[in-house]
């Protein structure tokens, strides 16, 4: 059952619309959209928030990362912020982080006309989300929550081997002080943290639900594992003698399959992946001496994921014993799950299904800003449907029908959490 969205909320989802279709005109060209961070499209997309921000009498403030903040003070200090990203991939789309950034301009529309709301709200533009020119993701959220390691990134260059350091300083931002941005969140009293972003994936469009609620973002287990066992002719070696490392693989790679169905649970699904595979000598007539597999698993589950992990690990070294072959492991990537706030969770699912008549739930499989609030206060995300999952192209789309539901959903989750955070 489709419950109707109340007339206030459809206007300003209607507002929000209207408001992605007038930045998305403005910032991209037949290819897409082109706010890639630092560049010259993104600076004139922020130009454009700071204009619709003039009539509330608020200012985007940049932090030492270059994120920019915009304050609406309450009655209280207590704050609950917004988030969302304005830069975009080359060639991206209309939504990808502008609709958590329009959804929340509209949020300090709602509150800032009249009286001081309740509680400070607090909308964030995070700098360099995509990382689309320099290779790093979450760049600026991540400076903000103290967990970006600027030795690593100092040397980074783009295409055309511009430095990031130097276009950082561009844009106001010194590599050195760039983990000052931390202050902002130290010096005040964040209460929540709400993000809502496009699904970039089929889940919700298959369940036909304009809106979904999204439990944490997933924890990764990256890893190359390398079989070792003896290369030899084609013709002459007898199966039962040989030493062949890519049926270790092979055999490894199908039980990483089975290992993700077993601890897959209806809303709390897990992935693996094995995406790399690499074969010597790699000859049509000779057994393979060596295989090589990248093993990438991704659950919201710590507990799980780490099941996950050691089982396949057993599973390498059950295939390895039978053929033969040695194994050794080699860990390329790690990332702790982010759950998002039980609390946080249940308004967002109330939320939901009173817009929307149901209230999916799903992991977020990318990384989003909201992953590194985590650890600093209650967070959590609401996911749009995305036509046909597409996203990071110019055919990313959400029809306007369960935008519309979806914004309307994500305002309420705003007023239900500023309605929450005040009480306390
Ligand atoms: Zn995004």
């Amino acid at each position: 059952m489709q419950t109707e969205i109340g007339d206030p909320l459809r206007r300003s989802a209607r507002t929000v619309i209207t408001d992605l279709r007038e930045l998305a005109k403005l910032t991209s060209n037949p290819n897409g959209a082109q706010r890639v961070a630092w560049g010259p499209v993104w600076k004139k997309a922020r130009g454009w928030l700071q204009e619709k921000l003039s009539p509330l009498g608020l200012t985007p403030v940049p932090d030492a990362a270059g994120n920019n903040w915009v304050t609406l003070p309450g009655e209280s200090p207590k704050t609950v912020i917004i988030g969302g990203h304005l830069d975009s991939v080359p060639n991206g789309g209309w939504l990808d982080g502008t609709l958590g950034v329009l959804v929340a301009l509209e949020a300090l529309r709602r509150y800032g006309q009249g009286s001081k709301p309740p509680v400070t709200l607090r909308l964030v533009d995070w700098a360099d989300e995509e990382g689309a020119r320099f290779g790093r993701s979450l760049l600026g959220s991540s400076a903000a929550a103290g967990r970006l390691k600027v030795d690593e990134i100092r040397e980074l260059r783009d295409a055309d081997g511009v430095r990031l350091e130097d276009a950082l300083r561009d844009s106001g931002v010194r590599l050195d002080t760039m983990l000052h941005a931390r202050q902002e969140l130290a010096r005040i009293d964040a209460k929540a943290y709400l993000e809502m972003h496009i699904e970039q994936g089929p889940v919700l469009e298959s369940l036909d639900r304009s809106a979904g609620v999204v439990l944490g973002t997933f924890g990764l287990e990256r890893n190359m594992v390398r079989f070792v066992g003896q290369a030899a002719h084609s013709g002459s070696t007898p199966i039962a003698m040989r030493r062949d490392a890519f049926l270790a693989a092979a055999a490894t790679a199908l039980e990483c399959r089975e290992i993700a169905r077993r601890h897959s649970r209806p809303g709390a699904g897990v992935v693996c992946t094995v995406g790399v595979v690499k074969v010597e000598p790699g000859i049509v007539t000779a057994v393979p001496g060596v295989a090589e597999i990248s093993i990438d698993q991704r659950a919201l589950d710590p507990d799980v994921l780490a099941v996950m992990y050691r089982e396949a690990q057993d599973a390498s070294h059950r295939f390895a014993h039978e053929n033969g072959v040695s194994v050794e492991w080699k860990p390329l990537f790690r990332i702790e799950p982010r759950p998002f706030d039980p609390h946080l969770l249940q308004l967002c699912e109330e939320s939901v299904r009173e817009v929307t008549g149901d209230a999916p739930k799903l992991p977020s499989g990318p990384l989003h800003d909201a992953a590194e609030m985590v650890p600093h206060m209650p967070v959590v995300m609401l996911f749009a449907r995305s036509a046909r999952g597409l996203s990071h192209c110019k055919e990313e789309d959400t029809p306007e029908e369960h935008l519309e539901k979806a914004i309307g959903a994500f305002l309420l989750l705003v007023d239900k959490t500023v309605e929450s955070v005040a009480r306390r």
